[in-house]
């Protein structure tokens, strides 16, 4: 493939630099950012025979610890991309959700997963180390000769003519593409340049999140499978991860502290003075966890305009959606799949492509935005009406409860 280099782009140098642009065909789509979705982008891209590249802050590809579900929605897409094989040795298969009322350690609701949900939506729920969906999706782009990678490029500036895009970074390099594809995160550039100027809300809530070794989780909770307590204001998430080596373990709390920053490091105690009084296998579990780090929870509506021209939003540049449902990430993998598919369809006619992309994506991401913050809401409740959510959990079968997310994980590309 050919990526061509210019230099920055004051106004006459990218008015050239589109010129030449828009007479060579071979340019390649922009990506910016080489998170899960920007990754998942240019795999999809380049099992449909069309080049990218990849233009990635970091200076290099360390992910954080922390843990991912991938629900059968997305792992129907990594078999589809040929990442699937390359992960599995990573991931556990949890067989249920075990929710419980945290501050009595009374079980609520199992739900199934496991071979059930595999059954059901003829692909399984994996539970995963964050950085093992990341590393894999990463061998993959890099087998890819269609795919071009490069790394410590901080987008700072667009130009576009309406057909081929210019991207400049902070220490003034370029490249140009046939479209650009923002895919920088919660806090993406790309939508602040070219869509919505505004940032992303703060929710008044953080994530704190760690990885612990199997052996430092106590005997009772070390199951394949995923946990939920609930508590006022709080809840607590953990799996196995690392084909069960290890447990992901996130406290979702209120907080007051509005930070950009995804893993800056906590004190133990502070995830300890956060969660309310538990029973002690899970207190235990919180104490035995010494490296936590936080991540402060934004949001933004998910926009009707997904594209301009050639540029187009992805993953947590579109819809930053909360973490109650676990399906950010996937949700980036989705819109990769779909975007490969209206470039694929479109051909030449990238305006058209990514216009039909954004229609084809904007309804399912707002749907999965809302089902996210009513789990939140739910997840959060006190009083009487968290006792009116046990026992509706207790009273619904497991199996109805979870065909109610039907709609969320049967969702197919094609
Ligand atoms: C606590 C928590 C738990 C979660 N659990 C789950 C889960 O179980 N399942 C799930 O599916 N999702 C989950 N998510 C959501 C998921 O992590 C995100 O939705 C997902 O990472 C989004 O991927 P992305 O590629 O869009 O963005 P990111 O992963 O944020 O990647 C963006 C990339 O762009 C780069 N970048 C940023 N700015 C620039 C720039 N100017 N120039 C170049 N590069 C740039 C960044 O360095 C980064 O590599 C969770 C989120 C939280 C907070």
């Amino acid at each position: 493939m050919s990526v061509r280099r210019t230099h920055t782009l004051a106004n006459e140098d990218a008015k050239a630099a589109l010129e030449n642009a828009r007479k060579d065909r071979t340019q390649p789509v922009l990506i910016a950012g080489g998170g899960i979705g920007g990754l998942a982008a240019a795999v999809a891209l380049a099992r449909r025979k069309i080049a990218s590249h990849v233009l990635e802050r970091r200076a290099d590809f360390h992910e954080e610890g922390a843990g991912i579900q991938i629900g059968p929605n997305g792992t129907r897409i990594l078999r589809l991309l040929g990442v699937a094989e390359a992960l599995r040795p990573y991931v556990a298969v949890p067989e249920s959700i075990r929710v419980r009322d945290g501050t009595t350690g009374d079980e609520l609701a199992c739900l199934p997963l496991g071979g059930w949900i595999a059954a059901r939506h003829g692909a399984p729920y994996w539970v995963a180390h964050r950085s093992d969906l990341h590393s894999a999706l990463l061998r993959a782009a890099r087998a890819e000769p269609l795919v071009a990678l490069s790394l410590g490029f901080d987008v700072a500036e667009i130009a576009t003519d309406g057909q081929v895009v210019a991207v400049t970074s902070t220490d003034g390099r370029a490249w140009t593409g046939k479209a650009l594809i923002a895919a920088d995160g919660v806090w993406s550039t790309v939508r602040s340049l070219q869509f919505d100027p505004r940032a992303p809300r703060f929710l008044g809530k953080s994530a704190a999140r760690t990885v612990l070794a199997a052996d430092a989780v106590p005997d009772t909770l070390r199951k394949m499978e995923t946990n939920v307590w609930l508590f006022p204001g709080a809840h607590v998430v953990h799996y196995p991860v690392a084909n069960g080596r290890e447990l992901a373990l996130v406290a979702i709390v209120n907080d007051t502290h509005d930070d950009k920053d995804w893993s800056a490091p906590i004190p133990a105690n502070w995830v300890q003075q956060r969660v309310p009084p538990c029973t002690q296998s899970l207190h235990d579990l919180l104490e035995n966890a010494q490296t936590w780090k936080r991540w402060t929870l934004h949001t933004l509506p998910v926009p009707r305009t997904w594209s301009r021209g050639p540029v187009a939003l992805l993953g947590d540049a579109a819809h930053p959606v909360l973490p109650f449902l676990a399906q950010g990430g996937v949700l980036a993998l989705e819109d990769a799949a779909v975007l490969a598919d209206a470039l694929y369809r479109f051909d030449t006619d990238m305006t058209g492509a990514l216009a039909w992309y954004g229609r084809q994506r904007r309804d399912r991401a707002a749907h999965v935005a809302a089902a996210s913050r009513q789990n939140g809401r739910i997840y959060h409740l006190s009083g009487p009406l968290a006792q009116a959510r046990n026992l509706a959990l207790r009273s619904i079968s497991p199996q109805r409860l979870m065909a109610r997310y039907d709609w969320l994980y049967g969702w197919r590309a094609d």
